[in-house]
């Protein structure tokens, strides 16, 4: 098999045929894979990728493995969760050594959990390989600590929407007292109702917020801005999908991380 880049030495593990591999592919720049991940694409037959993977990495696979694109983004789903999980079932039961790379981690609002266990049901082997987080790496590129000592002993990771697409049916109250830092994934569409939801329950409308788009891609954007002027600010300087949403005293150290 030809090898597209040399391994540092290491036990690295062989891809067995009729196996899926489930594996993140960090928030963009390429070089947040892991180096688990550079093994699986240079082992696998094929590689069902998602909108969010960077062509790059792509560009590292095995020069024979078929490239299957399989993207939803915001809404528009131009492929179905269940025909793709179907589809990694069948791929296997052919004999091929499947990689499933995904934005992100799998684990983490990436539907590698659904695609485990449709796998697990069908009676395939798979294997998880992790990823680094838009929600923590992506943050990271933009100056903005998930945590500090002296500012918070908890993070909450959110959804803006749930899996039908509403705004997410959480307890706002409970998420807001309970944790100084909240995180927002997939939050574009539904800010406004959740921002309100934050003040209602007891944010200061100065409540520092970040929105960062594209994070730790070339297209990175930055904005700074307020729990009431998010909004507003969002459309000014047209921000856009992908983006995370920060909120929480962690935004304003920014200043003092870039
Ligand atoms: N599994 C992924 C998340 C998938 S959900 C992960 O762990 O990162 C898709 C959402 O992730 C987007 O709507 C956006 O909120 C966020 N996201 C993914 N990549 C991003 C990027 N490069 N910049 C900003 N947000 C990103």
């Amino acid at each position: 098999m030809k090898q597209t880049a040399p391994l540092p030495p290491h036990n690295w593990p062989v891809f067995q045929p009729g196996w899926v591999w489930l594996c993140g592919a960090g928030p963009g720049d390429a070089g947040l894979l892991t180096l688990h991940g550079l093994n699986a694409l240079q082992q696998a037959d094929v590689i069902v990728y998602d909108a969010l993977v960077n062509a790059d990495i792509l560009g590292w696979a095995n020069p024979d493995a078929e490239q299957v694109f399989a993207g939803k983004r915001g809404g528009q789903v131009s492929a179905k969760q269940g025909d793709i999980s179907q589809m990694l079932v069948e791929l296997a039961q052919d004999g091929k050594r499947v990689l499933r790379l995904k934005g992100g981690d799998p684990f983490v609002f990436g539907r590698g959990a659904e695609e485990g266990q449709t796998l697990k049901s069908a009676g395939i082997p798979f294997r998880i390989l992790p990823g680094i987080s838009a929600g923590i790496g992506g943050l990271a590129y933009a100056g903005i600590p998930v945590t500090h000592g002296a500012m918070n002993q908890s993070v909450t990771f959110v959804s803006g929407h749930d899996a039908k697409g509403a705004v997410s049916p959480l307890n706002w109250q409970a998420i807001s007292d309970g944790s100084p830092v909240l995180v927002l994934y997939m939050a574009m569409k539904h800010i406004g109702r959740i921002g309100k939801a934050l003040r209602d329950a007891g944010r200061p409308a100065d409540e520092p917020v970040a929105v960062v788009s594209g994070a730790s891609t070339p297209d990175q954007r930055v904005l700074e801005t307020t729990l009431e002027r998010v909004v507003a600010d969002i459309e000014t300087h047209k921000m856009t999908a992908p983006a995370i949403i920060c909120v929480g005293p962690v935004v304003a150290l920014r200043d003092l991380l870039t």
